[in-house]
């Protein structure tokens, strides 16, 4: 994915860059829907089959994340993003098939990520389009793995590209996005909070947080984080050392 061309336009935005986040400002922080639509949007609708519910939003969300990341990936290079990073230093290493940590550049984990989610939502014995097939025993474990996944490339835009994505005018998609990811992830407990701590701070700044009744703690873990936010950033680094992600 990672093209080479247009050097010239790579470099200073990408990486773990200022302090200062573009995406948290004002101007930046629209969305195409309000708040409510997109709690009911996730909501399960009575009669309808769970696993089916979580396989049509994992393939919305992969849809719109590759959508916005295709848009921006000319400037997403190895030079440029030699490391999967995240907001606050955070950095994503790849666990390969015998589960061995490895340190890739941005376009290649990102790669990864689209290349396992393409192959597992194709896959009928995974993904069941057909009457007589079901879902395999383990499927809500293969989406929270594709839903923590596609929350690591989101981080990687909002952390390394957003400048870029605000300029193509894509920002309020991409908040959009990462607002249907978080409301699904809400209301359903699919990744960890030390995952999600990353982008709390967007989480707070798009209202995302309030009145969540929903398992998880992942708001009120947030008011926290808010205070403390030089704490966090501590853990974040800490994290990034150890590498946070799992198979
Ligand atoms: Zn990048």
């Amino acid at each position: 994915m990672g093209k080479a061309r247009r050097k010239d336009k790579e470099g200073g935005d990408s990486g773990a860059s200022s302090d200062s986040k573009l995406y948290l400002e004002a101007a930046v922080l629209e969305r195409k829907l309000p708040e409510l639509d997109m709690r009911l949007l996730v909501e399960l609708p009575a009669g309808l089959d769970y696993n089916e519910w979580l396989a049509s939003h994992t393939m919305a969300l992969f849809d719109h994340v590759n959508l916005v990341y295709g848009t921006i990936s000319e400037f997403c290079t190895i030079t440029g993003c030699p490391d999967m990073t995240g907001p606050g230093q955070r950095m994503y290493l790849w666990f390969d098939e015998k589960g061995k940590k490895t340190r890739v550049a941005a376009p290649q984990y990102i790669d990864y990520v689209m290349t396992f989610t393409q192959k597992t939502i194709s896959d009928e014995t995974i993904f069941p389009t057909k009457y007589a097939n079901e879902f395999p025993s383990s499927f809500e474990s293969i989406v929270r793995k594709i839903v923590r996944l596609l929350f690591h490339v989101i981080a990687h835009l909002y952390a390394a590209h957003f400048k870029e994505v605000w300029l193509l005018g894509l920002h309020a998609h991409l908040n959009l996005t990462f607002t249907h990811l978080t409301a699904l992830h809400h209301r359903f407990s699919l990744i960890e909070p030390k995952e999600t701590e990353v982008l709390r701070d967007l989480e707070i700044a798009l209202h995302l947080c309030d009145d969540v009744n929903h398992e998880s703690a992942t708001c009120s873990d947030s008011a926290d984080l808010d205070s403390k936010e030089s704490d966090s950033k501590t853990h974040c680094i800490e994290d990034a050392a150890s590498g946070e992600t799992r198979s």
